[in-house]
């Protein structure tokens, strides 16, 4: 490795490509005493310094990142680009949000309604610090782009519709291009909370549950779901009425089931955009097994405990072939 990078340093980057036919590296290079080089040249021509013969660009068997990380294994310092991440469900709900207004308002002052979200989406705080202070991150093109996925999922736009849009943006448009009136008033609680100071903490559950409600809306629905007080409260007055702690949609109970005591969850049933910043009281509790929350929370518009019970004793039905 020593004598190819010796020989690049020697020659020069571009005159070290050429003379080995290597294309320019875009993203991963090694790094030696702070100096970058293209990591799929300096291998080839290392290989020859070793074996005789030159590695050429065709027989490496990975793409560059594959050769990086090869490297990286090897004690190799290497640069990793720093893409942004994918968007997130409330950046998306932001998005959507914007692109339903210019439809229906028109595309006069466009630009700075994108310069504005995208302003507004780096300093949200659905990823950290480092992530958004990346100038790649939804920078204005991005932000045009991302509202262009919309009006290529739209069915209303050109007649065209559910085709080029990602995964993710159509589960956005589905889940909310419906009722536009909601949707401004989850993004209206999205920015309150997600630039402010106290933005709910980050509980890694988010993507777990994929919350279609956004993380930042998510976050603060299982803040009130643990407040420790009414946690308590919640389970003292149901076991007060009840003598149990049992799911409250399949009737689920641990110390029956396992004998072990307690593994439940409580669930605010109230969707966060639509309670705003009320307080929450304990008929907003429920109390549910964890995979039943988990259920729960896979709906969107997100369902009530009642509902689920119906559906669970529905399949419960049919599946004893009554
Ligand atoms: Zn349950
Ligand atoms: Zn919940």
């Amino acid at each position: 490795m020593n004598n190819a990078i010796t020989e690049f340093d020697a020659l020069g980057r571009d005159a070290f490509l050429a003379k080995y036919g290597f294309k320019p590296a875009k993203n991963y290079f090694i790094v030696v005493d702070g100096k970058r080089y293209d990591s799929k040249a300096i291998t080839g021509v290392a290989h020859q310094y070793q074996t005789g013969a030159l590695m050429t660009p065709d027989m490496f068997s990975g793409g560059e990142s594959t050769v990086a990380n090869r490297l990286n294994k090897l004690g190799f310092e290497v640069t990793r680009p720093t893409m942004p991440p994918n968007w997130s469900i409330d950046e998306l709900m932001l998005a959507l949000d914007l692109y339903l207004l210019v439809r229906e308002q028109g595309r006069g002052g466009f630009a700075a309604k994108v310069a504005a979200l995208s302003e507004e989406l780096r300093s949200l705080r659905v990823f950290p610090e480092a992530v958004r202070s990346n100038p790649a991150f939804r920078n204005t093109s991005s932000v045009a782009l991302k509202l262009d996925n919309f009006s290529s999922i739209d069915p209303a736009h050109e007649g065209r519709g559910m085709e080029h849009g990602g995964a993710e943006d159509t589960r956005v448009w589905k889940a909310w291009a419906h009722r536009p009136d909601e949707l401004a008033q989850a993004v209206a609680l999205i920015r309150a909370r997600g630039e402010s100071d106290d933005a709910p903490e980050e509980t890694g559950e988010d993507e777990e549950y994929g919350a279609l409600e956004g993380r930042i809306l998510f976050r603060e629905h299982r803040r009130r779901e643990r407040d420790r007080t009414l946690v308590a409260k919640k389970k003292q007055s149901v076991f007060k009425k009840t003598g149990r702690l049992a799911c409250e949609v399949c009737d689920f109970e641990s110390s029956e089931a396992y004998g072990v005591e307690g593994v439940i969850d409580v669930h605010h049933v109230v969707p966060l955009h639509q309670i705003g910043e009320s307080v929450t009281t304990l008929k907003d509790l429920v109390l549910v097994c964890p995979t039943c929350h988990r259920v729960l929370h896979k709906h969107q518009p997100i369902i009530t405990p009642a509902v689920l019970r119906r559906k669970h004793a529905t399949t419960a039905l049919e599946q004893s072939g009554a």
